[in-house]
């Protein structure tokens, strides 16, 4: 398999497939919003197209703009109605290798619940 090429065993592909079970908070046409099995914050959220896409790379390139709206608006509404808007929250997308992404379907991390730090924990 190429780095272009879509890996249907990934796993928020099976979540998307429901061969894997997640703790879904949204769920619409084109998007799925789901908890992080391993949270890095008090609340720590995930949000997927339902679309094959790699990464945010892939996403922006090709989603269609329904699509693009769509999961913006989710992460919103997920954001909120998980009552993160009073103290804030961050968005974190990593988007491939340099960023350390391990699941190759793009995912946005929605992050919050508590003070988050700096964006960026080590320095060169
Ligand atoms: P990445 O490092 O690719 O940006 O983030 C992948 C995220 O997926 C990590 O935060 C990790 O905790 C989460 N994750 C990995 N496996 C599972 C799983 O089986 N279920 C859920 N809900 N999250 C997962």
């Amino acid at each position: 398999m190429t780095e272009n090429t879509y890996d249907d065993q990934n796993i928020f592909a099976r979540i998307l497939r429901h061969e894997l079970k997640a703790d879904v908070i949204f769920e619409n046409d084109h998007v799925l919003v789901f908890r992080d099995k391993f949270p890095q914050a008090r609340v720590h959220l995930l949000a997927i197209p339902k679309g094959r896409y790699r990464s945010f790379d892939d996403f922006s390139a090709h989603a269609g703009q329904e699509e693009i709206v769509s999961f913006f608006q989710a992460i919103g509404d997920s954001a909120r109605q998980a009552g993160l808007t009073c103290g804030g929250y961050r968005l974190v997308s990593n988007c491939g290798k340099n960023a350390g992404q391990e699941v190759p379907h793009f995912h946005m991390h929605i992050l919050g619940g508590e003070a988050l730090g700096p964006i960026i924990s080590q320095l060169h």
